[in-house]
């Protein structure tokens, strides 16, 4: 079916007057994603004049493009943003920014990659990725609520670089949402930043979904604008999303095999937290879809790095809340690890388990639990507050952590009988970590 022609039509011109070239006109604020709606929204205006708004001055002086980088963007996106939009944004001397978060938290601050009206380049490797907090943390990007993890590496760096430029002036910043997006815009018009955010959705405003913007890029640009996303979004798992996320996973093996790790090592610590929900893990779909050179790479990655052996506890509230304590009993090579596991399920008395049902996975073709697992207690999940801890060996990544107040609260939702085989445990630790230092001593004695 031909897809009819967008028509142009101004935004944003209720309460502002036009400007043309003048330097004190309010700035205009392109949130830049670098996926379709954005891109075709920016290259629009550039290149057709009817479709620049009245609030944009006709030398462009007023428009400042920004970019936030969360540094796990397929390098696709950026080198078409690079070949297609850099040009034309050198052509018109516009203001690009770009902006990265510095650290995982506010605290750490935002660094400015480029502040240009000649950029040729993006840095699509930002300053602290979103990957590398997950890392350390054991977790990934998580579907549903309020998506975390795009307010702190895309919304709060581009919250604060406005904040910082324009103080309490006024400013229009414009977000590429498209035509079906209603509920997102609703939620961002709320967001006024004191007062002095006018938030304007061009996209929107000439009546354009998502396929009209990918169809005017194919017809300017010849090229099919491709999501943009991070590596190891959830979302990019819907129906829709996945053959092509998919086929970057085939063409980009190296750029993909460490957050294949990163799932591999948040499943070690909970077995129900698949990329796409439990029961639905990226490496699942990657076998299933027989996407394997990525995996080959991850498995063949896997052997050469150091391995530890964890031990992790939850403590659960209500179904959907629980702290958390991680930390590493053993750390080793990847085959000493695994006979320390087997020892401490010998000394323990503990079977290790493998193979057994997800919780919360779906009925019908749904993976299970594969890492070897030595249960202390499964949590019930009929009762709050519930608890569960097991010891399991994973690339060692992931630093330790709990909240400060986790083990008075552990100790005291403790029984005698849960207690006793908690000390067992530790004992056999102790054993087994006696027993490594003996043979590390008969080695370097012989
Ligand atoms: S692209 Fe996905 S993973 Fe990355 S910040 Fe956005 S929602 Fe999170």
């Amino acid at each position: 079916m031909a897809r009819r022609m967008p028509t142009a039509s101004r935004h944003g011109e209720s309460t502002l007057t036009h400007h043309s070239s003048r330097s004190d006109v309010m700035p205009y604020v392109w949130s830049y994603g670098m996926g379709a709606e954005s891109t075709a929204g920016i290259y629009r205006m550039l290149t057709d004049p009817a479709a620049r708004p009245d609030t944009i001055a006709s030398d462009y002086s007023n428009l400042v493009v920004v970019i936030a980088q969360t540094g796990d963007e397929w390098s696709t996106t950026g080198q078409l943003a690079e070949q297609h939009i850099l040009p034309v944004i050198r052509a018109r001397n516009v203001r690009l920014v770009e902006v990265a978060r510095k650290g995982p938290t506010q605290r750490h601050g935002v660094a400015v990659l480029q502040d240009t009206r000649q950029p040729y380049r993006l840095h699509l490797e930002g300053a602290y990725k979103l990957s590398d907090e997950n890392r350390v943390s054991g977790t990934m990007p998580q579907l549903g609520g309020v998506r975390k993890c795009s307010q702190k590496a895309k919304g709060a760096p581009l919250d604060w670089w406005r904040s910082r430029e324009f103080g309490d002036h006024q400013y229009i910043h414009a977000i590429g949402f498209n035509l079906n997006e209603e509920g997102r815009i609703a939620r961002d018009k709320a967001y006024s930043m004191g007062g002095q955010r006018i938030p304007s959705f061009p996209i929107h405003d000439w009546s354009w979904t998502r396929e009209d913007c990918i169809d005017y890029l194919w017809r300017e640009l010849r090229t099919v604008w491709p999501k943009s996303c991070c590596r190891h979004c959830p979302y990019a798992g819907c129906v829709a999303g996945w053959p092509d996320q998919l086929a970057r996973f085939k063409t980009l093996p190296d750029e993909a095999v460490q957050h294949v790790i990163d799932e591999y090592v948040c499943l070690s610590l909970n077995p129900r937290s698949g990329l796409f929900g439990p029961g639905k893990s990226l490496i699942g779909r990657l076998e299933r879809d027989k996407v394997t050179e990525v995996l080959r790479r991850a498995a063949q990655r896997m052997k050469t790095v150091p391995w530890s052996i964890y031990h992790v506890r939850r403590f659960y509230t209500s179904r959907a809340h629980a702290s958390r304590s991680v930390d590493a009993v053993f750390t080793g090579e990847r085959l000493l690890i695994y006979a320390l596991l087997d020892e401490l399920s010998d000394l323990t008395g503990i079977s290790l388990t493998r193979d057994e049902p997800i919780d919360g996975a779906p009925v019908r073709a749904a993976e299970r639990d594969r890492r070897r697992r030595l249960w202390l207690r499964h949590r019930a999940t009929d009762r709050y507050p519930a608890m569960e801890e097991f010891y399991v060996a994973a690339p060692a990544q992931v630093l330790d952590k709990a909240p400060s107040s986790f083990d008075d609260t552990w100790t005291a939702h403790t029984d005698a009988s849960q207690f006793s085989l908690e000390h067992r445990t530790r004992a056999a630790i102790a054993v087994a970590r006696q027993g490594l230092r003996e043979s590390r001593f008969n080695d370097s004695a012989s």
